[in-house]
């Protein structure tokens, strides 16, 4: 009972967002739907005061007030939202419940036109005049047709926000690879599932010197090649970009010696292409990356810390290498 008028206060607050959207002409965009929300349901006190100072006048809302607001919502209970994955999560919870307006909808529809049919038919039975009932159902053929499209089109925009949101949680915008809290993410459900894996943790060596020497854009480049190496050659396993120029690779069904070798495998091949500057066509020369890898079927922060320990090691003495936990097996 209390899950219901939970789930109906739910879905009255995403019909308002929706609304509040609607009213001003606005996107549903995720930032968008995330304002609206915080607008609704008046938990930034300070974002809904200067919202409703903008529309009181009857003044439509802008793109760019919500630009200019957001930007300025940093203080309050805005703020107070504990982390983007929590956010983007309501965004989604609210995205669903608006799915299951649009579909509750549709099916009202459908039972509107049901009804008319019936009495469609009854009217026949009573001998009323054919034509003009079968013009009569064509119009309210036409009319559902045109909502059913509607609904679709809508359907398809709030999916497309639902899997943009999703994405951009979990991906890195430069790679294009799975980011930080994907793997998180990954660790965990593997490690639930009784899984062994095994972490390599790469990180690229002197990185600094080649944004120093060449820009911050060439930087960005060479990551992106070192990226792309890394995921060719350790496919199907996960790579992720950890944060700046560190890489993880999560291992599953291989043991450590084989993950070892592949972890080598990429090395050898990230240090033996040739990277040039697009542009002027300067040798950057050898990039490399040292790497530490560890393996766990209860801890994965342990795993990641060891791997980090193992990196150290490699980076001591004297980076593109592979360090194993302990030692063991070491390759330069
Ligand atoms: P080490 O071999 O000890 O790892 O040396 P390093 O220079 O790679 O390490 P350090 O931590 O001193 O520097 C890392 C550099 O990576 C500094 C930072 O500017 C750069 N970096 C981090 N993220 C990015 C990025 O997204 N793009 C670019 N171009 N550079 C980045
Ligand atoms: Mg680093
Ligand atoms: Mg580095």
């Amino acid at each position: 009972m209390e899950n219901k008028s939970r789930r109906s206060a739910n879905r009255k607050t995403a019909e308002e967002a929706i609304r509040f959207l609607d009213t001003n002409m606005l996107d549903s965009t995720p930032s968008n739907y995330r304002f609206a929300y915080l607008y609704v349901t008046g938990v930034d006190s300070g974002l809904r005061k200067a919202v409703n100072a903008i529309i009181s006048d009857g003044v439509r809302l802008s793109q760019q007030d919500i630009d200019d607001l957001s930007g300025a919502s940093t203080t309050g209970a805005a703020a107070a939202m504990p982390s983007l994955a929590e956010d983007q999560a309501a965004q989604l919870r609210h995205q669903a419940l608006a799915f299951g307006e649009l579909a509750a909808a549709t099916l009202r529809d459908t039972g509107a036109f049901n009804r008319d049919l019936t009495q469609g038919v009854e009217a026949i039975g009573s001998g009323a005049d054919l034509l003009t009932i079968m013009q009569a159902m064509i119009v309210k053929t036409a009319e559902v047709e045109r909502k059913l499209a509607e609904t679709t089109r809508e359907t398809e925009r709030l999916r497309f926000d639902l899997e943009a949101a999703r994405d951009d949680a979990t991906r890195d915008a430069l790679t294009n690879l799975p980011n930080r809290r994907a793997v998180d993410r990954e660790m965990q459900t593997l490690i639930a599932q009784g899984t062994r894996i095994t972490i390599a943790f790469c990180d690229v060596d002197h990185f600094k010197l080649v944004n120093d020497r060449f820009g911050h854009a060439v930087g960005d480049r060479v990551l992106k090649a070192v990226a792309e190496t890394l995921q060719d050659i350790l496919r199907p396993h996960t790579v992720a970009r950890f944060g700046g120029e560190e890489f993880v690779a999560i291992l599953t069904d291989v043991d450590v010696d084989q993950a070892f070798a592949l972890v080598e495998k990429a090395r050898e091949a990230v240090s033996e292409r040739n990277f040039r500057v697009r542009d002027t066509d300067e040798m950057i020369g050898q990039v490399t990356f040292s790497a530490g890898i560890a393996t766990t079927t209860c801890d994965p922060s342990e795993a990641l810390r060891e791997a980090d320990h193992s990196l150290y090691e490699a980076k001591n003495s004297g980076r593109n290498r592979t360090i194993c936990k302990g030692g063991m097996r070491e390759a330069a």
